[in-house]
This record gives C-alpha cells, structure tokens and sequence, in this order.
C-alpha cells in the first residue's frame, strides 16, 4: 500500500485567487458585455527589457553551436551571473556580500518553499499575518505545523499581526521563536520597515540564535533613501539571517524564470546536542541534490539587468509601475479611502471604509465598476478590512479603474 503525505490534507483549500476567479468568471458570464478591470494578481505585464532580450537571443545561439553550446551548468549559477549580482546588488551599496555566498535558483516561491528542509522539525516558525501563503503552506507540506484551526491559521505556527497601528511591522513575539519570515518591502501591504526596526529583529535572532528568513522580492521597488534594500545592512545579520531576491519582479521574469539566495558564510544553526553547524553547505549539499541550475540563456538574460542599458530600461519599467502606485494611492485617497503602501512597493494597501468586510468590498467593485482587486483577509485574518489593489497593469487600466470609483461614488 502506498500511503500518502497527510500533512497535505490539513491544507486548506488554495482559497484566495481560485475564489477570486471563481466569482469574476460568475459575474462575467451573466455580464458578458462589461469590460472587467484585473487589478488583483501580483504578476508583471510589461515585456522584458530589449538588453535582457538580446542577452537572452545570444544565450540560446550559443546553445545552437557546437563550440559555444553548454550541458548542465554549475548548480550554484555561472559565475558571470553571481558575480554580477554580488556586485550590483550588494558591494556597490556598501554591503559586504560575496559571490560564493549566492545560489541562483529558478524562483523565490520555491527558494522559500525549500528552505525549511534543512533546518530541524522542532523549530518554532513564525510568519506574518497578513502573509505571502507560500511560507505558510509548505510548512504545512512539511509536517511543521497543526491542523487548521477556524479562522485561517494553523496550529503551531506563530503569526505576528501586521495592521496600520503598527505599521504593519510586526512586535516581536512574547514565545521564543526560531525561524522568522519577514517579507519588507511587504506583500501584500506595500509597507517597508526601518533600518531600526529591523536591527530589532536582527538583535532578537542573535539573542536567541533564531533565523530571519528575509524575501526582499521588491527591493528594486524601494524609491525613498534610507529603507535598508537588504538585510545584510543591518549589523549582526550575516550571523542571523537568510535572504531570498528574484528578478521576477524587479525585471518581468514571472514567465521567465530566475532568482537567488544568500546564505553568508558565518551563519551557523544548532544540532539537538548545541553544536554549532554551518548553514551555507547544508544548502550546497540540498541545492546541488536536488536542482540542476536554471539555463543558461535565461542567466546570461538575467546577468543583462545589470549592464548600463538593462539598468536603465529595468528602471524605466519600475518607475512606470510605481506611477501607477502613485496615481491610484492618491485616487483613492481623494476618495475618501486611508491608504497604505504604493510608495516603495507596487502594492496599493486601503482600508476599508466603514467597517466594510474584504470580501463585501470586492463583490462591491466587481458588480458596482467592474474592477477586480485582491481581499486582505485572503492573506490571513489580521487582513480583514483591508483591500490590495496591484500597480502590475497598464496605464489606461489604472486611469479607467480610477475613474469608475469615482464615478460611482465609492
Ligand atoms: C512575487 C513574489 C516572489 C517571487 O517569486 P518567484 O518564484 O521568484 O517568481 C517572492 N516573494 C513574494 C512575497 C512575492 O510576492
């Protein structure tokens, strides 16, 4: 008899964005001359930049010539691209990160999805609330949690509420925790979080030897100075903490396919006994296991993000993003709305008016305007109330969205 994983049948069902499809789908079938506005998933619309294009194009020639084609590369990424990043993304800022200590992967999804794997059962993990669901339901996969409980959490997990009164940056948590995900800038809330008050976070996990677990997926989204863009800004964090990046956002590559970690040299983690044991070759010895490297004309794609012309054309396509932000946070504010986010992150964050449930706000846009936007109690229950509109979309979706709001007196 085969048995199966059972810890799959404690996940609750993939319940935001199928619910979401399931309700336009409804709405648009009974509704079939409306024009739907798609402002609720977190995916990219613009199309690669034309220097990360061309890199791409040369990378699949060289595969087609017996001289220059490539096997399988180096599991850790080809130099060229470690490099590239080591520099750019890291030592020109001041931040002292080397090219060993990045693993080139095909995305942060699975990046923190595969973490956890080689750190022990027994850790007390701790999440966000609202939160990425992908840190949540892999450690349900893997056995670390509880069974789900009635309001969207499982048991054994310790959620931080994240709500404008603190900012949306969580208060340390009163139990010991072990592994921390923290997510700045913040999907779905837009927020960042201070160089002080991650030094925090930094301090608590030096203290009691836990392990910060930092996806920094829209640093490139950063647009005000002095929000650190990595954790390895904040003193003590090569001891402490793991961080995950990704070229999906930064540089359209949700279709494409690239992304990195980086564990530093000195970060150690504990046997049962209290011994010591480097983290860096434990992700070595999993990465080169289980993965065989992410091609090489999407890498060499990637490493054009960060010649002179991929620079600037990548800059363009953010800044056009975060003028969408721009222009529905200060629609929406104009409505009456309290807004958060959309000024270093491409998430626009509102609270609801009156009350209002998150999901009563999105069948009200859906049949009032016709614009779809994301519920913030499907990120977790301190989200209740609030609502995520997405700067992912075209400049003429944004203006008419904004538009119909105000139109129809939202
Ligand atoms: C989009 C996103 C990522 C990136 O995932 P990829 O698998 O690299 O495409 C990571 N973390 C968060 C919070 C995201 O929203």
């Amino acid at each position: 008899m085969a048995f199966i994983n059972e810890n799959y049948q404690k996940l609750q069902a993939g319940y935001l964005f199928p619910e979401i499809a399931r309700r336009v789908n409804t709405y648009a079938e009974k509704n079939k001359d409306k024009k739907i506005i798609r402002m609720g998933i977190g995916d990219v619309t613009r199309p690669l930049a034309p220097a990360v294009v061309a890199a791409f194009h040369e990378g699949v020639d060289e595969m087609s010539k017996e001289a220059t084609f490539k096997g399988y590369g180096p599991e850790q990424g080809y130099a060229f691209l470690r490099d590239a990043i080591a520099k750019n993304e890291f030592q020109d800022r001041g931040i002292n990160i080397s090219a060993d200590e990045i693993f080139v992967s095909d995305g942060s999804k699975c990046d923190t999805g595969n973490i956890l794997e080689i750190f022990g059962m027994n850790n007390k993990i701790a999440v966000q609330d609202p939160v990425y669901p992908v840190y949540v339901d892999t450690s349900v996969m893997g056995g670390r949690t509880g069974n789900a409980i009635g309001n969207g959490h499982y048991e054994n997990l310790v959620y931080m509420p994240c709500t404008k009164e603190n900012g949306f940056v969580p208060q340390i948590p009163n139990e010991k925790v072990d592994i921390i995900f923290l997510c700045y800038p913040n999907n779905p809330s837009g927020a960042t979080v201070s160089k002080a008050e991650l030094q925090k976070w930094v301090d608590y996990a030096l203290k009691n030897k836990s392990i910060i677990l930092f996806d920094a997926a829209y640093e490139a989204f950063i647009k005000e100075d002095g929000i650190p863009h990595s954790i390895f800004e904040i003193e003590g964090a090569r001891k402490c903490a793991i961080e995950f990046r990704s070229f999906s956002k930064v540089a359209g590559f949700t279709g494409t396919r690239c992304a990195y970690i980086i564990i530093p040299n000195e970060l150690k983690a504990y046997t049962q006994s209290g011994d010591a044991i480097d983290v860096k070759p434990l992700w070595s010895r999993r990465h080169s296991t289980k993965f065989n490297g992410v091609s090489y004309p999407v890498q060499k794609a990637a490493a054009a993000m960060y010649t002179p012309e991929g620079k600037k054309q990548v800059t363009e396509v953010i800044d056009f993003y975060m003028e969408n932000a721009k222009i529905m946070k200060e629609s929406l504010q104009s409505l009456g709305f309290e807004v958060f986010g959309g000024v270093n992150a491409p998430y626009v964050w509102l609270r609801t008016k009156n009350g209002m449930k998150s999901w009563e706000l999105f069948d009200l846009l859906l049949e009032k305007v016709q614009v779809v936007g994301t519920p913030g109690s499907g990120f977790g229950p301190a989200g209740e109330g609030y609502f995520r509109f997405s700067a992912f979309a075209s400049r003429e979706s944004v203006l008419e969205a904004m538009k119909r709001l105000k139109d129809a007196g939202i």
